[in-house]
């Protein structure tokens, strides 16, 4: 096992894998840039090493500091957490070439997923059902044309670098397609230097649901059961749910075994996340994500496991231990992720969090880097808190997130609490009846 491993990361993410290091007895190093000096990733790591100025592109992306620091602190593994450089496979690759162990997939297996059109070749070679679309990269409008001819409108355009929702544009006829191709390739170059892209069948009521894996270096392959975080604004997850309410253990084994059985064949190691989209009772992937999720905590509770452990442990060349009928599903388990934003219009809200209460008792989990007197900086991503709670049915769990949320105390900065008070209250919420789509109408519903 190691004994010192370096947190790549900042804010609660830097925070929950640093608590996973204390309780196996792995010392921790945390990098923060001069913008988070004070940040509790920082006050509590063993050892801390500024890498750089507030700017993510010099400090948290700064390959050579992170480096640097991992070498002379004397550490032998790199924990990336998620966002950053989590699904970077040339850090991959040079944290190894340093004679370090990157905590998660093989650089290959990274790159492959990183990009989309990649991993849906790789799916499909598996057995893994796809949403219909082009069978690979678009080159010309004509052959999106003619795709979407084949598929029927509306189509998304998808880039297939992409990433957190953008370069991705729906047609919902042809006379757009040629706007939505235009616009899709122009974001997915600014965004991500690739301007790539290809065509999926634009589902019109799914629900989002993915698979977690883990896999260690011996071959054995399990998963944690499903989240489903049809939740979404701007492509984006704003509460995530374990089990989901609309799929049964039937569905949910039939799924695990072909995932299973696929990533055995690619000699997959570490974590991962297959996201699916669902309509119909029929599963379709969209990506992989090769790496810890911003939602893990509602598997974990779900299932009694810690994630960021086991993740250390399969690094460390251990066998998991178990198989997949050792691991069972307890319960239900919600997350809500709050932001330093409006819950209004979602302007970013950073600055100083004047007053800060956790809410506690039984089935009750916060994942968050603050404190009172705390400065939220404004130049990273902005959520600043994760709300979970556990209890024996949904509905429980409903009445203690309820309960959670209005203890829960965030002054100084606006937040999105206020928005999942009202999301808690729908009866559709109540019921576990919505798509994708649900919560942008939600939102633009007036409180
Ligand atoms: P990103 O990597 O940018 O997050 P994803 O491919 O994971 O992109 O898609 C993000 C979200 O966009 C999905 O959770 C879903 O809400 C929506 N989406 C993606 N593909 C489709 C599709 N073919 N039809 C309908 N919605 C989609």
């Amino acid at each position: 096992m190691f004994s010192k491993i370096l947190i790549a990361n900042r804010g609660e993410i830097a925070l929950r894998v640093h608590r996973a290091c204390q309780e196996m007895g792995i010392r921790t190093v945390a990098v923060h840039s001069t913008a988070d000096a004070t940040a509790m990733h920082v006050r509590l790591a063993d050892e801390s090493v500024c890498i750089g100025p507030p700017a993510a592109r010099d400090s948290y992306l700064n390959v050579a500091a992170i480096l640097s620091a991992a070498t002379i602190t004397g550490a032998e593994a790199i924990h990336p957490g998620y966002g950053f450089l989590s699904e970077n496979a040339r850090f991959a690759e040079m944290v190894e070439a340093h004679g370090l162990t990157f905590i998660g997939p093989t650089a290959d297996h990274i790159r492959m997923m990183g990009d989309k059109i990649a991993a849906k070749t790789a799916m499909r070679s598996l057995g893994v059902p796809l949403v219909p679309g082009s069978d690979g990269a678009l080159v010309t409008l004509e052959e999106a044309r003619a795709v979407a001819d084949t598929v029927k409108y509306p189509v998304l355009i998808k880039a297939a670098a992409g990433g957190g929702g953008r370069g991705m544009k729906v047609a919902h006829s042809e006379d757009e397609l040629e706007e939505a191709w235009r616009v899709a390739r122009t974001e997915a170059k600014a965004a991500f230097g690739d301007d790539s892209v290809y065509l999926e069948k634009y589902l019109d009521r799914p629900r989002h649901i993915e698979l977690q894996v883990l896999a260690d270096n011996h071959g054995n392959v399990v998963h944690f059961g499903e989240r489903d975080c049809s939740l979404q604004r701007r492509h984006q997850k704003l509460l995530e749910e374990a089990g989901s309410p609309v799929l049964d253990a039937a569905a949910r084994d039939a799924l695990g075994a072909t995932v299973t059985a696929g990533l055995r064949k690619l000699g997959y190691r570490n974590a991962g996340t297959l996201e699916f989209l669902w309509q119909d009772d029929q599963f379709a992937f969209i990506e992989m994500n090769t790496r810890l999720q911003v939602e893990h905590p509602v598997t974990e509770m779900v299932c009694g496991i810690d994630l960021v452990k086991e993740q250390i442990r399969v690094a460390a060349g251990q066998a998991l231990g178990y198989a997949q009928q050792d691991i069972r599903f307890t319960g239900h388990a919600i997350e809500c992720r709050i932001t330093a934003e409006d819950p209004e219009t979602f302007a970013p809200s950073p600055g100083r969090v004047t007053q800060y209460h956790a809410p506690g008792g039984l089935g009750v989990r916060v994942d968050s880097a603050l404190y009172a007197g705390y400065t939220v900086p404004p130049h990273y991503d902005s959520l600043v808190a994760k709300l979970v709670v556990h209890a024996p049915n949904r509905a429980e769990a409903i009445g203690r997130l309820r309960r959670a949320l209005s203890e829960m105390v965030v002054a100084g900065i606006k937040t999105t609490l206020p928005l999942h008070q009202r999301v808690v209250e729908d009866p559709e919420f109540q019921a576990g009846d919505y798509t994708i789509h649900w919560l942008e109408r939600f939102v633009a519903r007036q409180p």
